[in-house]
């Protein structure tokens, strides 16, 4: 089924998210919409999916022009959407989740019981893997989830499908896995848009590609294009993708996690006996799909958990029991991994964010006056040394986009003396632009003598970044191993594998 979005205009108040966008997918291609983050791509997909209504344009497949009242409209047209959080019922069984997706079919019918789990076996046979039509949706790892969402929209005889942004919960061998689901897919006629912001995923999968900015197309590409064209096309000017730097200089100890366990407040491991060092002028990367004990670990290194066992020791003083504050005041610099909730405060302007930790004394509170002089020069210095686009000092932080505010976050956390730096996913749903700042920074840190944690679920970060390179799976460090570790290996112990 070929699909046209024509003048697509969408706006959420004075904001334009999608100005004007044309898009045609041909009928069986692998069409990728790369923008960076807030480009508009989802806006546009939930258009199409029907749950937005668009100011101006068309919708045609096959020509005819359509009128998507809501979702069930656009599904019965053929429309299927993979969404990045599933829609799926975890206490329900996989064949119970499908029949549930199942009452707008297009043929009308409705599923029993058996019908489902016939279906999810010959869907699954089709793609070959294996899933238990009776296997609890919750019992399964996120990647097979997926599966079960895509079965779904296949159940119901989607011709076009939408995959946004599916990778992000995946590990390298399992997006692997789905590139070939969706190759199969295209090749018996699906007609597939795919959304990313990973060039590495669009040049392998992509039959066309259509770039988006700030709610704009602004480019066609081939998959021959090379990812610094693309990059360009994403951002609008020359990027520097890999961070250069020069090889690590370790100097001592400066950081020892000794058999550290952290129980959730139900009392289940979280964290399950992690041992590991880092030293001074080095960065050690975490590496790890999404959930499998980091936050948790970063948590409990930063005082945040209180049940815990074993030992930590910064420069020789054990940090376990300590609060939040009493860890920071050790000279421990935070990035979190949510600035939103827990890095800044978005009505604060960019100077009150500046001064968070600092504000119960010298040298910007005074006999309880906040020193108004003193906090507006270190801000004006510091966004400038940051690069923080913003109007001013004065503008809410929330106003700022997610890099902005990430480098606010950085502004504030390297500008005390820190023994120890902890930066956790740090460019999580920023823009490429700021993705280049926010590293060279990192690198610059280690370079100064500090020891650095970086957690990243990003591998390319991990490669970017890491001196060396230990790989959590389930709560447990699967191996520390050297950072030219191949990506196949380190994929390999993402999914818990190791020699
Ligand atoms: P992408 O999927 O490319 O990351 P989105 O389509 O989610 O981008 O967002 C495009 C822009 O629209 C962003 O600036 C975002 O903040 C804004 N936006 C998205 N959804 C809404 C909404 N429901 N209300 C207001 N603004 C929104
Ligand atoms: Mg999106």
């Amino acid at each position: 089924m070929k699909l046209e979005l024509r003048g697509i205009t969408k706006r959420f108040g004075s904001l334009v998210a999608n100005d004007s966008i044309d898009l045609v997918v041909e009928s069986g291609e692998i069409h990728c919409l790369l923008g960076e983050n807030g480009a508009g791509k989802s806006t546009l997909m939930n258009v199409l999916s029907g749950l937005y209504r668009a100011e101006e344009g068309e919708i045609l497949l096959d020509g005819v022009r359509q009128h998507f009242a809501g979702p069930g409209d656009a599904m019965t047209a053929g429309i299927g959407m993979v969404h990045q959080h599933f829609m799926l019922i975890p206490v329900f069984t996989v064949a119970e989740n499908i029949i549930l997706g199942h009452e707008t079919t297009r043929a009308g019918g409705r599923l029993d019981l058996d019908a489902a789990r016939k279906l999810v076996r010959e869907i699954s046979a089709r793609f070959g893997f294996e899933l238990d039509p009776d296997a609890k949706v919750e019992d399964l790892p996120v990647g097979v989830q997926q599966r079960v969402e895509i079965i779904k929209a296949i159940g119901r005889d989607a011709e076009v499908l939408v995959f946004d942004e599916p990778t992000a919960v995946l590990t390298p061998q399992e997006t692997d896995d789905l590139m070939a689901i969706m190759r199969e897919l295209a090749e018996s006629g699906t007609t597939i848009v795919f959304i990313t912001h990973k060039l590495r995923e669009v040049r392998e999968v992509a039959d066309r590609i259509t770039v988006i900015r700030l709610g704009k197309v602004v480019g066609e590409a081939e998959p021959s294009a090379s990812n610094a064209e693309l990059a360009a096309l994403m951002v609008g000017r020359d990027v520097q993708l890999t961070v250069s730097k020069e090889p690590a200089q370790p100097g001592a100890t400066a950081l020892e996690v000794r058999n550290l366990t952290v129980f959730d407040s139900n009392g289940h491991k979280v964290v399950d006996d992690v041992s590991f060092d880092v030293h001074a002028g080095e960065i050690l990367a975490i590496a790890g799909v999404q959930g499998n004990g980091q936050s948790e670990l970063v948590e409990a290194l930063l005082g945040a958990r209180k049940q815990v066992t074993g030992d930590i020791v910064l420069d020789g003083n054990s940090l376990v029991g300590s609060s939040v504050h009493e860890v920071l005041r050790a000279g421990v610099g935070f990035v979190p991994e949510d600035r939103k909730t827990q890095g800044l405060v978005g009505e604060f302007s960019i100077a009150e964010n500046l001064m968070l930790d600092r504000s119960t004394g010298e040298p910007f509170v005074r006999h309880g006056a906040i020193q108004r002089e003193t906090l507006d020069t270190f801000a004006v210095e510091k966004v400038q040394e940051f690069d923080v686009r913003a109007p001013g000092i004065d503008t809410p932080v929330g106003r700022l986009s997610g890099g902005n505010q990430q480098k606010v976050v950085l502004a504030r956390e390297l500008s005390r003396e820190l023994r120890l730096f902890v930066a956790s996913q740090p460019t999580r749903g920023i823009d490429v632009g700021s993705i280049e700042f926010v590293h060279k920074r990192i690198v610059a840190t280690r370079d100064s003598g500090v020891p650095v944690i970086v957690v990243s679920s990003e591998l390319d970060e991990v490669a970017a970044l890491a001196d060396r390179i230990a790989v959590m799976y389930r709560g447990t460090i699967v191996g520390i191993v050297p950072a030219q570790t191949s990506r196949e290996v380190l994929g390999m112990m993402m999914g818990g594998e190791h020699d």
